[in-house]
C-alpha cells in the first residue's frame, strides 16, 4: 500500500460523519422512505450554496431531515425485504411438541433464555407428560425442575395455575384466542403472542420482548417504551400478514448481531436504513433518541 493511503473505517463515535458527507456519496433520508444520494461535489461546488447545505447536513444529523419518516410505508417494506433474505424461515426458538409445551417453554424463557430454557424442557415434559399430571402438582415440586430458569418460585406457580385453568376451564387444551390466554395465570400479550402466532398461526398481535423492544426503537418504528404501546405502534405499521414472522426475524436479529451492548452494525444488512444513536458503526447519521 502506498504511504499515506490508510482506508478509512468510521469511528464508534460516529463523529466520521462529517468527513464522510463531504468526500463521498451520502445518504440523505428524503421524502416518505426515499434514501436519495447526493454527490458531495454538488455540496462544495459553489460557496453561496454552502451554508444552506450545511444546514441541511446538520439537519440530517439531528434526524430532522425534511420530510423523513422513519414509517413510511416504503422504509417499511425495505426493511421488511431486508429481514426476508437475512432471516426467510425463522420461527420460535424454543423447543415444543404441542401448544401447552410451548406455553410452558416461553413462561419459562422471562429473564431467561431459550438456550437454557431448551435445556430444561426435555426432561420437565418427560417427567410431567401432559397438563393434567402439571394440574396435580402443587408449584414447590415443581420449582426444583425449574429453578434454573431463574425466577422458579412464581414461574410455577404461573405454571401450575395455568395448568388448572386449563385442565378446569378449557377441557385440557390450551385456548387459541387471546381474550382466553390473557385469563391463564402467568399470561401476559407477549406469551399469548407466541402461543397464537408460533401454534395456532394467528396474528393477533405483535411478540413485544426485549429484542423486538429496543430494535424496534433503534429502527425508529416506535418511540415508547412500554410494551403494550410499542406493539400497537407496530401493529400500525407492519402489515398484518407480516406480524408473525416480524417478531420472530427481529427476535433473530437482537440475537445474531443486533445485541443490546455493542450491535455488530458493521455486520448488518440493515446499517444503511438504521439511524440508531447507540450505533457502533455508521454510513449515515444517527438520531437523537433512537436507541434501544
Ligand atoms: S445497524 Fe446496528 S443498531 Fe441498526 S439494526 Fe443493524 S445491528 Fe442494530
Amino acid at each position: 500500500m502506498p504511504r499515506g493511503v490508510m482506508p478509512r473505517r468510521p469511528t464508534k463515535t460516529g463523529r466520521h460523519e462529517g468527513a464522510r458527507l463531504k468526500s463521498s456519496a451520502i445518504a440523505v433520508p428524503a421524502g416518505p422512505g426515499k434514501g436519495r444520494k447526493v454527490a458531495a461535489k454538488s455540496l462544495t461546488s459553489s460557496a453561496s450554496a454552502k451554508a444552506p447545505k450545511k444546514a441541511a447536513l446538520t439537519a440530517a444529523r439531528n434526524g430532522a431531515s425534511k420530510g423523513y419518516n422513519p414509517t413510511s410505508p416504503q422504509r417499511i417494506s425495505d426493511i421488511l425485504k431486508r429481514l426476508d433474505q437475512l432471516y426467510p424461515d425463522v420461527t420460535c426458538a424454543l423447543t415444543h411438541k404441542n401448544p401447552w409445551e410451548l406455553l410452558v417453554a416461553t413462561i419459562l424463557s422471562a429473564q431467561s433464555t431459550d438456550v437454557r430454557v431448551n435445556m430444561v424442557t426435555p426432561e420437565l415434559f418427560k417427567k410431567y407428560p401432559t397438563v393434567q399430571d402439571f394440574a396435580k402438582l402443587e408449584p414447590q415440586q415443581l420449582e426444583p425442575d425449574i429453578r434454573s430458569t431463574g425466577f422458579f418460585r412464581n414461574k410455577s406457580k404461573s405454571v401450575v395455575g395455568a395448568a388448572r385453568r386449563v385442565v378446569n376451564e378449557y377441557g385440557g387444551e390450551v385456548p387459541d384466542k387471546m381474550e382466553d390466554l390473557l385469563t391463564l395465570p402467568g399470561v401476559a400479550r407477549k406469551t399469548a403472542n407466541v402461543v397464537l402466532g408460533t401454534w395456532f398461526k394467528k396474528a393477533d398481535g405483535l411478540v413485544v420482548d426485549t429484542h423486538v423492544h429496543r430494535i424496534s426503537r433503534r429502527l425508529e418504528l416506535t418511540k415508547n417504551d412500554d410494551p403494550k404501546r410499542i406493539e400497537q405502534d407496530l401493529m400500525a405499521v407492519i402489515p398484518r400478514e407480516k406480524w408473525i414472522l416480524f417478531s420472530h426475524q427481529i427476535i433473530w436479529h437482537g440475537r445474531k448481531l443486533c445485541f443490546a451492548r455493542s450491535p455488530k452494525c458493521v455486520d448488518c444488512a440493515l446499517e444503511n436504513i438504521c439511524h440508531a444513536e447507540d450505533k457502533t458503526w455508521s454510513t449515515v447519521e444517527k438520531h437523537k433518541g433512537a436507541k434501544g
